[in-house]
C-alpha cells in the first residue's frame, strides 16, 4: 500500500529537519507519496497569505500531514499559522510523548511521560482586545457592569473560553490513549481554585469522562504545584492532560527533562486528521546551516508511522534513533558533551547514521 500524506517542510531550520525525517520514514520502506504544501511567511507574497487554501485542501484530502516548524513574527504580522491550521482543521488533541533517551545528557533518567494537551480553546482562542481600541473600552464597561469588577482603563484583554465538549473531548482522547497505549493513570491538570468558571469546569468536565473509565486510575493536580512535581518526582506521573497555555508551558518543561527540545516529538489529532510536528520551533538563528537535531522531527514520522498503523517499522525507527544517540558518535553538536565538539555530525549526517542503523 501507499500512503499519500502532505508534507509541510516549514521555514528556518523546517526544510532540514523536515528532510531528514522524510528520507529516515522512506528508509523504513514503507511507501508513502510526499504532496508538498507551502506555508509560512516566505509563501505571503505568492499567495497573499501564510496559510494558503491549497494547503489546507492538502491536509483535508490525505488525512495525515508531517509539518516542519514555521516562525511566527511576535507582537505584529499574522498570527502563528501552527495554531492556525490547528483552529481550521479541529485539531484538537496536542500529544506530546517524552521518553529519555540513553546517551542524552540530563539530569533525570527514566522520564516517561505523555502529554495531552487541549489545542482549540483557552487563551490560545485568539479573542483578544488591544489596550485603548474603542471595542476594548466598550468591553471594559460591559465586564465592570456584568461583573462589578474593575478593571484598569489602559488594560489589554485576553479571553479564556473553556467548554464542556472541548474539556470532555480531549479527556476522552487521554483516557482512550491511555487504553491503547497500556498506560496506567490519567492527570488532569488546571487551575481550578483560582479559575473557578474554566479550569473548575475542565475538572468537572474530566471527573464525568473518568467514570467511563474505570481500569485507568484518574487524579488531579494544580498547575503550579505540578510544575514542582514533575522537577521533584517525575516518575509518579504517566500521562497528564491539560488546557492549551499549561499544557504548552508543561511541554517544554518535560522536554527539559529529557534533556531539550531537540529530541522531543509531538502530533496534532483531529478526530480524522493528524499532522505530526516537532515541539521545537523554526530556530532562526541555527537555519540553512544542515546544525540543529533532527531528532524531534524523526520522531514526530515514528508518531506518524504508529498512527497508520505501521506499528513494526515505527519500532525499527525509534529503535534505530536510539541506537545512534546511545552510540554518541554520528550526533549533532546539542547531544555531544561540549557544545563546541568537532567530531559533531551535521543534520543529514546524523539521519544517514539513522538510516544505517535501520
Ligand atoms: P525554537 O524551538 O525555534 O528554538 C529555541 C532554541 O532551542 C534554539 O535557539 C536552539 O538552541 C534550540 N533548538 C530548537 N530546535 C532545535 C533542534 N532541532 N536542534 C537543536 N537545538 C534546537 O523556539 P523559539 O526561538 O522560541 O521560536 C522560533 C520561532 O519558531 C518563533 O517564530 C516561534 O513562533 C516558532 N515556533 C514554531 C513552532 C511550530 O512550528 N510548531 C513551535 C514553536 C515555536
Amino acid at each position: 500500500m501507499v500512503y499519500k500524506i502532505t508534507l509541510i517542510p516549514g521555514d528556518g531550520i523546517g526544510p532540514e529537519v523536515s528532510n531528514a525525517a522524510r528520507r529516515c520514514v522512506d528508509a523504513t520502506g514503507v511507501k508513502i507519496d510526499w504532496e508538498i504544501a507551502e506555508a509560512g511567511a516566505d509563501v505571503i507574497d505568492k499567495y497573499g497569505t501564510p496559510l494558503p487554501d491549497s494547503t489546507l485542501a492538502s491536509i483535508r484530502k490525505n488525512k495525515v500531514a508531517l509539518k516542519g516548524p514555521l516562525t511566527t513574527p511576535i507582537g505584529t504580522g499574522f498570527r502563528s499559522v501552527n495554531v492556525a491550521i490547528r483552529k481550521e482543521l479541529d485539531l484538537y488533541a496536542c500529544l506530546r510523548p517524552t521518553r529519555s533517551y540513553k546517551g542524552v545528557r540530563s539530569r533525570y533518567e527514566n522520564i516517561d511521560l505523555v502529554i495531552v494537551r487541549e489545542n482549540t480553546e483557552d487563551l490560545y482562542a485568539g479573542i483578544e482586545f488591544e489596550e485603548g481600541k474603542p471595542e476594548t473600552k466598550e468591553l471594559i464597561g460591559a465586564i465592570e457592569r456584568l461583573a462589578k469588577k474593575k478593571i484598569r482603563a489602559d488594560s489589554g484583554i485576553s479571553i479564556k473560553p473553556i467548554s464542556i465538549k472541548g474539556s470532555k473531548r480531549i479527556v476522552k482522547f487521554a483516557f482512550d490513549y491511555a487504553v491503547k497505549h497500556g498506560r496506567k493513570k490519567v492527570t488532569a491538570i488546571s487551575k481550578a481554585n483560582i479559575m473557578k468558571f474554566t479550569d473548575g469546569l475542565f475538572f468537572k468536565a474530566a471527573q464525568e469522562v473518568a467514570k467511563e473509565y474505570p481500569g485507568v486510575e484518574y487524579e488531579e493536580r494544580l498547575i503550579d504545584n505540578m510544575c514542582m512535581q514533575l522537577v521533584q518526582k517525575p516518575e509518579l506521573y504517566d500521562v497528564l492532560c491539560l488546557p492549551n497555555l499549561y499544557g504548552d508551558i508543561l511541554s517544554d518543561l518535560c522536554a527539559g527533562l529529557i534533556g531539550g527540545l531537540g529530541i522531543a516529538p509531538g502530533a496534532n489529532h483531529g478526530d480524522e486528521i493528524a499532522v505530526f510536528e516537532a515541539i521545537h520551533g523554526s530556530a532562526p538563528k541555527y537555519a540553512g546551516q544542515n546544525k540543529v537535531n533532527p531528532v524531534a522531527m524523526i520522531l514526530s514520522a515514528v508518531l506518524m508511522l504508529d498512527h497508520l498503523g505501521e506499528k513494526a517499522a515505527a519500532q525499527r525507527l525509534d529503535k534505530a534513533v536510539a541506537k545512534v544517540i546511545a552510540a554518541g558518535k554520528s550526533v549533532t553538536y546539542d547531544l555531544k558533551p561540549d557544545r563546541n565538539d568537532p567530531t559533531a555530525v551535521s543534520t543529514s549526517q546524523m539521519a544517514d547514521a539513522i538510516i544505517a542503523a535501520l
